[in-house]
């Protein structure tokens, strides 16, 4: 085997259809600034993910930036330390305080019991992560921040077409934010999404992403420039024609692992939640510390040349500002402990079956060495 094979690969639509999609902007030399193919890809994406409202972006980070900004929330943020660097620097960006609550080693997701004894009188919102694409307790979530009069805002960065009971992700909470960055299930190259229930919030984000600008003449808000081009939007129009093939070839890909490390002892993996439609995102193993050396699979395989393997999450512990901040890894032990455990393997539609078995060859054969 010849190519190298990384944790992920972008999906790409055939290139003639790409083009196709295009052709139309050469002549309106229309570029960027909401364009046709801009509002085509949000109300394609309203509809798929079944959300009330949506807001497309430059990216993920900046849906993260510009809802916290549009429901001008103050002091205290309860979040998780497992996550992307993005989810934290959003909400220290906006000048509030991260206050970190433990995972739950199940799932990887907020631990609902412990975000109680966090809120104070200064705590204005909850921002879960559904990590790996695992659905957090909504339902726990929701009442808690109903009890205190809590905002929740979502980092569904993970969980594009998720589904759960029979809605879409993006339903739950006050506002979810997607990344469509070009290594996530759904790309536009480049993107993110913001989806809301209250109108108004998405009329502030629609300013805020354009500078503020409420009209020729009228600036009413410190804005910045985060709106999708259309030249990303095209390339989002085109993904989502075949995002349906991409999760069924994504879920192939997962079946073939947990079939083929199935009887490894000491290997944790991502669960299959209840009522949940999944998206296969990420491929995550819990390896135990005592079985199995997880810096020993992944000095292997990279060793090998050819197959790449990730700590995803490894910036949680390797934060410069969280280690000279207020904030003690030690009070999310947890996540700790995970975030040194864990391994990503490749995972991406087109990851050919015959590797899958290689990669989980190389790990059965740790495993006894
Ligand atoms: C990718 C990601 C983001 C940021 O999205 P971008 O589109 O890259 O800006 C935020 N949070 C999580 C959990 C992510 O994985």
């Amino acid at each position: 085997m010849s190519h190298k094979i990384l944790v992920t690969q972008s999906s790409m639509p055939d290139l003639n259809e790409y083009v196709e999609e295009i052709r139309d902007i050469w002549d309106s030399h229309w570029l960027t600034n909401m364009g046709i193919k801009h509002q085509k890809l949000q109300e394609q994406l309203c509809s798929y993910l079944e959300v009330p409202n949506i807001e497309l972006l430059t990216n993920g980070h900046m849906a993260l930036e510009l809802v916290i900004q549009a429901m001008n929330l103050k002091g205290e943020v309860i979040t998780t330390p497992y996550t992307f660097a993005s989810t934290t620097h959003a909400i220290v960006r906006n000048g509030l305080k991260p206050v970190f609550c433990d995972i739950n080693p199940y799932d990887f997701t907020m631990d609902v019991s412990k975000i109680e004894e966090l809120i104070t009188d200064k705590t204005s919102a909850i921002i879960p992560v559904h990590v790996y694409g695992n659905v957090c307790n909504v339902e726990e979530i929701s009442d808690i921040a109903r009890k205190y009069g809590l905002k929740v805002i979502y980092d569904a960065a993970h969980t594009f077409g998720v589904k759960y009971k029979n809605k879409g992700i993006g339903n739950y909470g006050d506002a979810s934010c997607f990344s469509f960055h070009a290594t996530k299930v759904f790309n536009t190259i480049e993107g993110g999404a913001a989806c809301f229930h209250n109108e108004a919030i998405g009329k502030k984000i629609y300013g805020l992403k354009n500078f503020g600008i409420r009209g020729p003449e009228e600036v009413d808000d410190i804005g910045t420039n985060a709106k999708m081009n259309e030249f990303c939007a095209a390339m989002g129009i085109c993904n989502l024609r075949h995002i349906e093939d991409e999760i069924k070839k994504r879920k192939k890909v997962v079946e073939c692992y947990l079939s083929n490390l199935a009887g490894v002892t000491g290997l944790q993996f991502n669960p299959k939640q209840t009522d949940v439609e999944p998206n296969y995102a990420y491929f995550p193993i819990i390896v135990d510390e005592e079985i199995l050396d997880a810096v020993g699979i992944k000095c292997v395989m990279n060793l090998k040349k050819w197959i790449f393997v990730k700590k995803i999450f490894l910036s949680f512990n390797k934060c410069v500002w969280m280690l000279s901040g207020e904030f003690d890894i030690n009070k999310t032990p947890i996540a700790l402990r995970i975030s040194k455990q864990v391994l990503t393997l490749p995972l991406y539609a087109d990851l050919e079956l015959q590797i899958v078995e290689k990669i989980c060859e190389i790990i059965r054969k740790m495993k006894m060495g």
